[in-house]
This record gives C-alpha cells, structure tokens and sequence, in this order.
C-alpha cells in the first residue's frame, strides 16, 4: 500500500490516538477533527500590468473553547484548504504544549511572492485582511507570520486592520516590524526555540553540542538563524540547504558568509558549483539532522539511511507517520514539530501580551521567558513519551490536545 502523505488525515490520525489515550470518547474526536469555522475568499487584486487576478486565500480555526486562535498566514503556491486545516490543528498543538491561552488558526493565499512585485505584494496583505475581516480581530483570531510572509507583510495588514477599526490595533497581527509594536526576539524566537530543543534532546542522548555535527534543511527564516545560533555554540554544521540545491563540508560551513549571501527568499546554494541534493543532504553523515523547510521529506524511502541519532523537526510535517515509526524503531530520538517549532508563536504570544499592556520588555526578558517555556514544554512531552512509553509524536499531541479538550468539555461543548 502506498504511503499515506496527506497532512490532513495522518494529523487526524495521531489526535484520535492522542484523545483515546487521554481517555476522551468519539465525541470528542468528532469536535476537534476539522477546524470549528473555515472560510474561503475570493481577493481581486489589480496587478502591475493592469489586469485583475483573483486570488484564493483560506482562514482555518480550529478550536477557540482556550482563548482566541492564533497562527500564520502562508504565501505559497502550494497552499490549499487541506493543508491550512492541517496547519491550523497544529497551531491548537503547539499552544497547548508551550501553555498559551489560545487556539489554533492558520491563514494562506494561493499566489507566488517571488514572482510578484512590492505592490501586488502590498495590495494582496491588505485585501487578504479586507476579505477575512469579519471573523479575525485582537480578541477573535490572531494572525502571524509564516511561509514566505514576512514583518512588511504584517505591518501592511495591521494598517490596513487599524484603519477599517478606526483604531490603532497592533494586537491584531504579531510578527510586525519593531517600531509598530513588534517584539524584541520575534524573527529568531522559531529558531531559538530549535535551539533550546536541541539543547534539551542533546543531554538526553549525552552528546555534547561543542563539535557535534548539525545538517540543517532549508535556509529560510527557520534555518538561517539556526545554523547561526548552532554555528555560534560550537556545533559544526556540516551541511545546509534551500530548494534548489544543498551544500555540504565535513569540516564545517562557513555560515556567516552564507547568511552574507543569502536572499530573502532563502536561496543560496545557486551561488555554488559542488552542490549536492537536498535527498543526499538528508542521508549524511551527522550527530543532528534538523529537517527546517516543507513536509514529507523523511518517508519510508529513506527513514533507514538516515545516519543522525536526534531528529529534530523545525518545519511542518516533514516526517511521515511510517518514518516515524521506522527512526523509533531505530532508537533515534524524534522531536515533532508541534513542540520543537513552538518558539514562533511562544514569542507572538509575548508581542500579543506587550502590545495589550502597552508595556515592552527587554531582551533578556523575553529570552529569559522564552527558554523556560520551551524547557518546561520538552520535560513534559518526554516524561510523557518515556513513562507511557510511547513516540515524542504521540505525547505531545497528548499534551497539545488535553487543554483544548478540557475547556471543550467545561464549556459543555461536547
Ligand atoms: N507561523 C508560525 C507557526 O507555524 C507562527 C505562528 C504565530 O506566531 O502565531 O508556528
């Protein structure tokens, strides 16, 4: 039988697992298998040379019984109504496991930013908001960055949300850019909270960060500062990579130079000539393999060649429900995605808080915050994993989920 590489239904799968193990009944299942409100928008958007192109954009909420959902909009190619479900059941995951008082929403538009000018990029953020008005807001549905969308991006839909509320509203969009209520720690808070989760995996498999060896897949806003923060604790990244290519030194890459040549895409690897594919990038030789750019990357095809002994997830998806299975079964430690990429929205959470007391922290205080979040979220998702013996995947949709389900039962919803 082929193997089942849509995100939706694996996604299903675990959280009924997850809910059985919890104790819940069907009934459960039945409320937080699909997102709660799912709404489709047609966006008009005049473009450069003067004709019109109607866009397709999505906003999934999953489950608001916590508090207002909250997660990214996507601009990609590749977005649809599946995948933003998808994506808004993790973000209701990835709240519960780094205890935030929200539930899950995620946002896309079908288009490719690449190809579109500052203008049309302007007039699309704006007609995206314009066209999802009435069921997002500060206290409603929180929107944030995520693929390919960016600080400039949030700050023109906060605008443009300000001015139809006839108020300013930075609470309603986080990621934003500094000077409009953005936070301090925001661009790295995703990678950062890799970092910490690396840490924690590490210790847990005595292996020592200083000269351990990372490959990092994706070079974008997740796997640009990883490498960074990696390269700057020590640790040799041996190989990166972006879509078109991946580059590879068993003594290490140069990573400052890189991020010196980097676009703001992600691209850099088209600057070289000894490149190797992002299929062989993932079977290399290393300590750490951190796969930080799209789903289905490590399936049942190549789960047995992979050589690192922790996996780390910092993208979406990237490892299917039966290479899970096979990495367990070889003793290599999986860290999900639902726990190891919650930095992003930890540190949204913080903008969100800021932005409503109209008091902003330092530095240190949102580090500070940010590493106990992610230190108390890995003990409790591996003390799970360990004493129930179960996968990393398994506990933490069981601890993502619990919260959800419990203020769905007090509200009487189920
Ligand atoms: N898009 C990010 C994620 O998938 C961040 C969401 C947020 O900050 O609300 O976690």
């Amino acid at each position: 039988m082929a193997e089942n590489l849509n995100l939706f239904t694996s996604t299903q799968a675990i959280i009924q697992k997850a809910l059985q193990k919890l104790g819940y009944d069907e009934g459960m299942y039945e409320l937080l298998k699909e997102p709660l409100r799912m709404l489709e928008v047609r966006i008009p958007i005049k473009m450069d040379n003067g004709q019109v192109r109607v866009f397709t954009g999505y906003r999934a909420q999953h489950n608001d019984a916590v508090g207002p959902t909250k997660g990214g909009v996507r601009f990609h190619p590749n977005v649809s109504e599946e995948e933003v479900k998808a994506l808004s059941m993790w973000m209701t995951l990835k709240a519960g496991i780094v205890d935030l008082p929200y539930g899950g929403g995620k946002g896309g538009v079908i288009c490719d930013p690449r190809q579109m000018s500052m203008g049309e990029l302007e007039r699309l953020s704006r007609g995206y908001v314009r066209a999802t008005s009435q069921i997002v807001g500060p206290t409603k549905d929180i929107p944030a960055p995520d693929v390919f969308t960016n600080a400039q991006i949030m700050a023109w839909m906060m605008d443009e949300y300000s001015r139809m509320d006839e108020f300013n509203s930075p609470g309603f969009i986080t990621g934003k850019p500094i000077v409009l209520g953005g936070s301090v720690g925001r661009d790295k808070a995703t990678a950062q909270g890799v970092t910490i989760v690396i840490e924690e995996a590490a210790k847990r498999r005595n292996i020592a960060i200083k000269d351990a060896r990372i490959v990092i897949q994706g070079f974008g806003n997740a796997g640009s500062f990883l490498a960074k923060f990696m390269s700057d604790l020590g640790a040799k990244v041996v190989g990166i990579s972006d879509a078109y290519g991946a580059l590879y030194d068993p003594e290490g890459l140069d990573i400052d130079y890189l991020l010196d040549r980097r676009d703001s895409f992600g691209t850099v690897t088209t600057l070289f000539e000894n490149t190797i594919s992002n299929k062989e990038l993932l079977e290399l030789e290393c300590d750490i393999l951190v796969p930080a750019a799209i789903e289905n990357q490590i399936t049942a095809e190549n789960a047995h060649k992979i050589q690192a002994s922790i996996v780390v997830e910092a993208a979406n998806g990237p490892t299917t429900s039966e290479a899970t299975k096979i990495l367990n079964d070889r003793g290599i430690l999986l860290v999900p995605d639902v726990l190891a990429s919650a930095g992003g929205v930890t540190v949204s959470y913080f903008e969100w808080v800021q932005n409503n007391q109209g008091y902003y922290w330092t530095e240190e205080e949102v580090n500070e915050r940010l590493l106990k979040k992610m230190v108390d979220a890995f003990d409790n998702v591996y003390n799970v994993a360990t004493s129930r013996n179960i996968d990393m995947r398994l506990a933490a949709y069981m601890v993502g989920v619990r919260k959800t389900a419990e203020a769905s039962r007090f509200r009487g919803w189920v």
